[in-house]
């Protein structure tokens, strides 16, 4: 069976995918332009008409957006969106906010239109990791105001799967569920993924033994970071599948049944930049920052927003063996930008740490990072990574800390302290986890 949502899309041409993009755009900054007084301020300053944009470079001359502006506009009348609502407020029908783990959470306004929106692009996602009507699909979490899961919750719908919601229920709880009613796939967090395995094995079971087949995460990185990814497939017996997205910008990027690690881009409902710091679009094979704009969403646009997310285009341009022709993100999200920091000069991504950890079976899934002054020469950064004793494999926590450091060194360049604890010491967060603890204090 075909697994594309959108076979005319996911598998269109690039010149012309290029040109329906920019077609797109120009009525994306024009409802933007005429709607919302945040962008047409923003768009009169740059001096921009939006019937003037016809080509790629011609898009590349329109100002970008960056969080910050959010803030502020929202900060101001009229409550609760600011100026940078683009419809009335009777359009509004959905209510959602950002985690708001770097800053005040922007509030995120969406209207029927857009909600159906989101659907599609989270549609396209489980469509291609393989979601049918005939899957019975598990949400193991209390959703709140974040968007991400009502989203794919939405979209099961959408696809004819049956959904299971598993909000407000103990680890134990959700794990007998899962069981109670044979649940083919579910949706979390990769560490919720792996807590929820060692819950199955407390309550007696064996979660290889579930009717699981697919496990689709989203919320961090994990899934595309092979170390973690391998854990998750072999705790669950299932495939794993990555995908990236953001409240500003929607549900972006999505892994594929092809051979490589990492996420397709969405560019059938958006129009992805990866840009170097000059702001120049990078090639296949370079690393660039994101920055996306969102088409056809209408209450709360995003033009060219600064999404602060790395990834690094596959080198090879060709089409994927899935045979779709949008890119493809090596590695998934290789950080966020606002993450990666330098220790003593040197850069360090937080997902790098956390392949090292993950492949590594002398300790247990979950780890800690603390970034933090020498004692006694403040200048100096000492890194410690606190990682746990797994008890499957029962290496000594002395010896398993010796390797880890070993590893580090190998893959970080930085020689970082390590303390093995006893197993189940440190937090099993169910939403993101902030595995980076920095208190530096003159880290901003
Ligand atoms: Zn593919």
């Amino acid at each position: 069976m075909s697994r594309m949502w959108n076979p005319m899309l996911e598998t269109m041409d690039r010149a012309e995918l290029r040109s329906l993009q920019v077609d797109r755009f120009r009525e994306q900054v024009r409802h933007a332009y005429e709607h919302s007084p945040f962008y047409r301020r923003k768009l009169d300053a740059a001096g921009i008409d939006p019937d003037d944009i016809r080509t790629y470079e011609d898009v590349r001359e329109v100002p970008t957006t960056k969080k910050g502006e959010l803030r502020e506009a929202q900060g101001g009348e009229p409550f609760p969106y600011g100026d940078l609502l683009a419809a009335s407020p009777e359009e509004v029908t959905e209510y959602h906010q950002t985690s708001g783990t770097t800053g005040e959470p922007v509030r995120q306004a969406d209207s029927w239109g857009d909600w159906e929106w989101w659907g599609d692009c989270w549609a396209t996602v489980l469509w291609a990791q393989g979601i049918r009507p005939d899957d019975r699909v598990f949400f193991p979490f209390s959703y709140n105001v974040f968007v991400a899961f009502w989203a794919a919750h939405y979209a099961c719908e959408r696809i004819g799967a049956e959904v299971v919601p598993g909000g407000n229920l103990s680890s134990a709880q959700r794990v007998r569920k899962m069981r109670e009613v044979d649940v083919t796939a579910f949706a979390s967090t990769p560490t919720y993924a792996l807590r929820l395995a060692e819950v199955a094995r407390e309550e007696g079971f064996e979660p290889t033994d579930f009717a699981v087949d697919t496990v689709v995460c989203a919320g961090e990185p994990g899934a595309s970071v092979p170390g973690t990814k391998a854990r998750i497939e072999e705790a669950w017996g299932a495939d794993v599948y990555d995908h990236a997205g953001a409240t500003e910008a929607g549900a972006w990027g999505f892994s594929c049944d092809g051979e490589s690690v990492g996420l397709h881009l969405n560019e059938g409902q958006f129009l992805i930049e990866v840009l170097d710091e000059d702001g120049e679009p990078v090639e296949p094979g370079e690393t660039g920052e994101i920055v996306i704009t969102p088409l056809n969403r209408t209450a709360q646009p995003y033009i060219r927003f600064e999404l602060r997310d790395e990834i690094g285009l596959r080198e090879s341009a060709a089409v994927c063996d899935c045979g779709r022709t949008f890119r493809f993100a090596e590695g998934g999200v290789l950080g966020r930008l606002d993450d990666l920091t330098k220790v003593n000069g040197v850069l360090l991504a937080p997902t790098a740490i956390e392949d090292v950890v993950r492949s590594y079976d002398g300790v247990s899934d979950e780890y800690e990072v603390i970034i933090d002054g020498h004692e006694e020469k403040p200048d100096l950064d000492v890194v410690t990574v606190v990682a746990e004793e797994n008890p499957e494999t029962g290496v000594p926590a002395s010896e398993a800390g010796d390797e880890l450091r070993k590893r580090l060194k190998q893959t970080t360049s930085i020689t970082c302290r390590v303390d093995v604890v006893a197993y189940e010491s440190l937090d099993r967060p169910e939403l993101k986890a902030d595995r980076l603890d920095d208190r530096r204090e003159n880290h901003v």
